[in-house]
């Protein structure tokens, strides 16, 4: 058999999809009922517009995208040697000996809908691919807000941290003094605020340098911070050498307790300070500690500290000072 049909010629077809050229295929075989189904696949393709007819002996060029059919007699391999090979071709359709011009229907049927299945297939892959693009492009989208977000709260971390010490900054203090002053208000509950200021830190720069005196408030902030770890409990810088402690739902006993730790967790630091009558850096502190009342504001409560750090400094500094407590009635 040498792929001719009765009338000698030999058929190569090449069937397009919807001029979008998907599905190609070729007819090897020169049995009788070929030329029909030719024919028949003309005719369905000019319906349709999928099939272009091409003569050829060579194998059809497949483009990228694009599937092979083959629909050969049973010696097509002989004379069209390329078929042995199944890579060469997407699907390939033995047609029957005994195939007549009346069963040329029933083939192109066959190829009509295999046209068809990949042509959906393609469009669907297309789909899913369109989809998969924007699921990317979205998700790109997503990360971008994440992006953004976290930049935002950075940005936001930053606004409220102390940029030589990393602590929060007098600005955070002033936002969670307002919420416990608040919520101390509300539930009745002692707040304690501790003001704190470095003592004789102008004989310190001017004895060992402004670098030196950086460093020094760097280790008395991450002392202090160590030292206060309440969850609502907060350690500030104010400004200068001087430091906020809040603390939150805490009495006087536990205020004159914190207010010792954290001196002398401050002299045990131990550094050396050459202009102090103690040789080390240490800190002064005035301890305000109640329970916010109808008749008492968060400004006199910050005052009141900061009035009992001056007498802490007076009373000789390394000290400690907490006012009188407050009378019941008042508290009520
Ligand atoms: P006292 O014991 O009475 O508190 O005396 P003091 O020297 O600590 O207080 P004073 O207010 O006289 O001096 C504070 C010094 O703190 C002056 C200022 O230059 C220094 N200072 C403030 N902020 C910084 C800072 O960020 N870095 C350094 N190195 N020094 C600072
Ligand atoms: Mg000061
Ligand atoms: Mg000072």
């Amino acid at each position: 058999m040498d792929g001719a049909n009765a009338s000698g010629k030999r058929y190569t077809g090449t069937v397009t999809i919807q001029a979008s050229r998907l599905c190609r295929v070729a007819i090897l075989s020169g049995q009788e009922g070929v030329e029909a189904l030719r024919q028949e696949l003309a005719l369905r393709s000019s319906d349709e517009q999928w099939l272009l007819v091409v003569d050829g002996m060579e194998r059809p060029s497949v483009p990228p995208g694009e599937i092979l059919l083959v629909l050969s007699d049973q010696d097509a391999e002989a004379a069209w040697p390329w078929i042995a090979d199944e890579s060469s071709y997407s699907e390939r359709l033995t047609l029957p000996r005994d195939f007549r011009s009346q069963d040329a229907g029933v083939i192109a049927d066959w190829v009509q809908r295999f046209g068809r299945l990949h042509q959906e297939r393609t469009s669907l892959r297309r789909l899913i691919d369109r989809f998969e693009e924007r699921i990317k492009r979205d998700s790109g989208r997503v990360r971008m807000a994440d992006l953004l977000q976290e930049a935002n709260h950075r940005l936001q971390e930053q606004s409220v941290r102390d940029g030589l010490t990393g602590i929060p900054n007098r600005r955070r203090f002033e936002e969670q003094f307002d919420y416990l002053w608040g919520r101390s208000a509300g539930e009745g509950t002692s707040i304690a605020l501790i003001l704190t200021d470095i003592d004789f830190f102008k004989r310190l720069n001017d004895s060992l340098g402004h670098q030196e005196g950086d460093r020094c408030l760097q280790e008395v902030a991450r002392k202090l911070e160590s030292l206060v770890v309440g969850e609502d409990d907060l350690v500030a810088r104010y400004g200068g050498e001087e430091f906020v402690v809040l603390l939150w739902n805490c009495d006087r006993a536990r205020a004159a307790e914190m207010a010792e730790k954290l001196r002398v967790g401050i002299r045990d630091l131990a550094i050396k300070h050459p202009d102090h009558p103690a040789g080390v850096v240490t800190i002064s502190l005035g301890v305000s500690c109640d329970v916010p009342s109808l008749t008492s504001s968060a400004e006199d409560f910050l005052h009141n500290a900061d009035t009992l750090l001056y007498e802490a400094k007076s009373a000789g500094r390394d000290c400690w000072k907490m006012g009188p407590a407050v009378p019941s009635a008042v508290v009520d």
